[in-house]
Parts: structure tokens; C-alpha cells; sequence
């Protein structure tokens, strides 16, 4: 295969993935319907469901517009050599490969950043805005943005650092190290999410004494769940929008509630949202997730390491020699089509689990008030209550709504009988 071919190549796939992507979109923006659907009379306000339909189609016009605008300008910017290009310069600027690198990803994220910005900005103040949801001030956003240009700088500096590093020492046999090390950093990163990346964003409280937590706490030790910490997180600061999750392995485990879904839900409806996480972990959903995605990690980084010193990738992307930057990118958008496979192998497996976690919550506290919750949840967010079957299994993690509801309904019947 020549350069020229595998440059056609990669533009092909990124087409494509772009076209398909597209298509979904349109497909699930075709699906709705503009009448409450059947299942759900009686139980949501038609005109909440109305606006919702007008929320999917805001987004759907924006989301439209950005690809229409940002994809002419990457793919334009591959197919002219425009990577090349930058390698190139950056070479007369630095001649260390380590900041070398470091600062052509440094340029082509902050770039990318950028360009996404005003859309950024859009979404959260004229669409979230308009339809209620935020509660993100300008300074907020801004603040939010340089917190999180500063934990990409830190974060995406020690991991580069260390591929470039190893690549540099070990060459193609870098794959292993890199994949202890990545396997490592994953670990820790889940361990110490809630107690160090998470306040950097948001203030975490210790949920208060009262009759939430001694429901929780009694459900808990019903179903012998070693819950040690449970904190409200003030998720109101930015949006309406409400949440609940579990971070950290073994001992370290922490429950964190956003104080917008103590503030929707009754304290039935947050049990059995919180009985259906403490599901995910009984059915040992969270551990397998990790093993997959470190089995994953390591055949990726073995087909990287048949690549990684190619000299015609670089020469694909319109480099001289063998440049690690270019490969590692060219190798990233010609593995995009085998990640999107994963990725729907990965969201079968999810959606999968969330039955089982529901079906969990259902056995071993009640069904009825995780419908309602999930009816509260659905409603308060608007979200889509007619996805399209393909974007379905495409790219939701979680069932939709109607089928999660029916579910619950013939497993507590199945449990009861
Ligand atoms: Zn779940």
C-alpha cells in the first residue's frame, strides 16, 4: 500500500463514520412522534413531552450545524497535509521529541477546543437556557473551562510522557509497559475520582442526618452493602439536570446524589435509584467493565505497536520520516471503525446490565418507585421517549425508557408468582 492510498483511506473512514453518524441523527430526529406516546398517558404532561420533542430538535439543528462547519475544515486540513505541516514547523521550534509531541497535541487540542467553543457556549446558554435547565453562570463556564484545560495539560502531559518515553526507549515492545502503566493510571484515577478530581469541579457534603440517610442506611445494611460515605453533590450550580453514582473500588466506595434528584425525588424513588447502582456492583457489572476495557486497552496498543514506527502513516499525513505524533493519529482514525464495532459490543453488554440492575433493585426493594423515578427523571430532562432503534443500539448505554418500564412491570410480576 502506498501513501497516497492509505491517505484515501483514512479520509474514506472518516467520511463515512461522519455520514453515518448523520444519518442516525436524522433517523431518531425522524422517529418522533409529535402525541404523547401511549405508555406514558396519564404519567407525563403532554406539554412537557411537547417540549421535549422542541428540545431533541434544537439540539439536533446545532449538532448539525457544528459538523457541517468543523468537518470540511478537519478533513480538509488531512487531506492537504496540514498535520504535515505543523510536525514540520514544530520541529524548527524544538528538537527534543518529548516536547515535540507534547506541544503538537497541545496545539491540535487547544485548536479543536476552540472551535467547539461557540457551540459550547450555545448549547449551554441559549438551548439549555431556553428550555430551563441552566443554572451555569459565564464565570462558571469560563472557570470550568480552565480547570479543565489544566487537568488535560496535567493529565494528558503524564500519559503522553510516559508513551513517548517508553516508545523512545523500548520501541515497538513500548505496548506492554505502556499498558501496566495506562492499567495502573485507570485505577487510581477511579479510586481517587470522588475525593480529587470531583472537587475540583463541585462541592461534595456528606449527605445530613435525617430520614433519607437512615432509609438508605437500613437498605444497605438489608442487602449487606459496605456504604460508608454518601455525599450530596451540588449539581444545581450548573444545571437542573439530575444524577446519582458510585466511584471507587472495594472500601473506598462513595455514593454521590446530586441535590437536584434529592430535591425531584421522594426518599422511596432514591432508595431504589440507589438500589439499582448497589446492583451494578452486586452483579458485578462495575469490575467486568473495568477488565474489558484493560483487555481492550492492551489490544489496542499491540495493533499500535505493529504501527507506531511506520514510516508511510507519517507519510499519509503529509510528514517526513517517521513521526510519532502523525502515526499515533493516523493509527486513531484508522482504528475508529474497529472502536465503533466495540463500542456497540460494549453498549449491548450495558444495556444488558441495566435490566439486571433494575431487575436487582426490583427483587430486593421495589419496583414501583424505581418507575416512578425513572418517569420523574425522563420527564425532568426531557429526554428522547422515541429514540430510533438503530441509535438505540448504536449508542445508548442505557434501554429506553418505554422498554426499561415494561421490563420492571413483568419482572415484579415474575417475582411475585
Ligand atoms: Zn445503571
Amino acid at each position: 500500500m502506498t501513501a497516497a492510498w492509505l491517505l484515501w483511506l483514512i479520509l474514506g473512514i472518516l467520511l463515512i463514520d461522519t455520514l453515518f453518524e448523520q444519518l442516525l441523527s436524522w433517523l431518531n430526529l425522524r422517529h418522533h412522534r409529535p402525541e404523547l406516546p401511549a405508555a406514558f398517558v396519564g404519567q407525563l404532561d403532554p406539554d412537557k413531552y411537547a417540549r421535549s420533542v422542541d428540545y431533541h430538535r434544537a439540539n439536533y439543528r446545532l449538532g448539525t450545524f457544528q459538523t457541517l462547519l468543523s468537518f470540511p475544515l478537519i478533513f480538509l486540513l488531512i487531506a492537504m497535509g496540514g498535520l504535515g505541516w505543523l510536525d514540520t514547523q514544530l520541529w524548527t521550534v524544538t528538537d527534543r521529541p518529548l516536547v515535540h509531541a507534547l506541544s503538537f497535541f497541545g496545539v491540535l487540542m487547544f485548536a479543536g477546543d476552540l472551535l467547539g467553543l461557540p457551540f459550547q457556549w450555545y448549547r449551554t446558554f441559549q438551548i439549555e437556557g431556553a428550555f430551563g435547565f441552566n443554572k451555569t453562570t459565564p464565570r462558571t463556564f469560563w472557570i470550568d473551562k480552565l480547570k479543565g484545560w489544566a487537568v488535560s495539560l496535567v493529565v494528558g502531559g503524564i500519559v503522553l510522557s510516559v508513551l513517548i518515553s517508553l516508545i523512545g526507549w523500548l520501541g515497538q515492545n513500548f505496548w506492554l509497559w505502556f499498558w501496566l502503566f495506562i492499567s495502573l493510571f485507570l485505577l487510581l484515577v477511579n479510586i481517587f475520582y470522588t475525593t480529587v478530581l470531583l472537587p475540583l469541579f463541585n462541592k461534595l457534603e456528606p449527605l445530613e442526618d435525617g430520614p433519607l440517610r437512615q432509609q438508605i442506611e437500613a437498605y444497605a445494611a438489608k442487602v449487606a452493602f459496605p456504604l460508608t460515605h454518601v455525599y450530596v453533590m451540588d449539581g444545581s450550580r450548573r444545571s437542573t439536570k439530575a444524577n446519582a453514582f458510585f466511584s471507587g473500588l472495594g472500601r473506598r466506595k462513595k455514593v454521590v446524589l446530586y441535590d437536584t434528584l434529592i430535591e425531584q425525588h421522594s426518599p422511596e424513588e432514591l432508595v431504589a435509584v440507589l438500589a439499582h447502582e448497589i446492583g451494578h456492583y452486586k452483579k458485578r457489572h462495575i469490575i467486568q467493565s473495568l477488565v474489558i476495557s484493560v483487555l481492550h486497552m492492551g489490544v489496542l496498543l499491540f495493533l499500535l505497536s505493529r504501527f507506531v514506527e511506520s514510516p508511510l502513516l507519517t507519510e499519509a499525513l503529509g510528514g517526513t520520516g517517521t513521526s510519532l505524533p502523525l502515526n499515533l493519529i493516523a493509527f486513531g482514525l484508522l482504528y475508529s471503525p474497529v472502536s465503533t464495532l466495540l463500542g456497540i459490543g460494549m453498549n449491548v453488554f450495558s444495556r444488558k446490565n441495566e435490566y439486571e440492575a433494575d431487575q436487582y433493585a426490583a427483587e430486593t426493594y421495589a419496583a414501583a418507585p424505581l418507575s416512578s423515578a425513572l418517569i420523574r427523571l425522563h420527564g425532568e430532562t426531557l429526554s428522547n421517549l422515541t429514540p430510533h432503534p438503530w441509535q438505540v443500539f448504536v449508542h445508548y448505554s442505557h434501554p429506553p425508557l418505554v422498554q426499561r418500564l415494561e421490563a420492571l412491570q413483568g419482572g415484579s410480576v415474575a417475582s411475585a408468582s
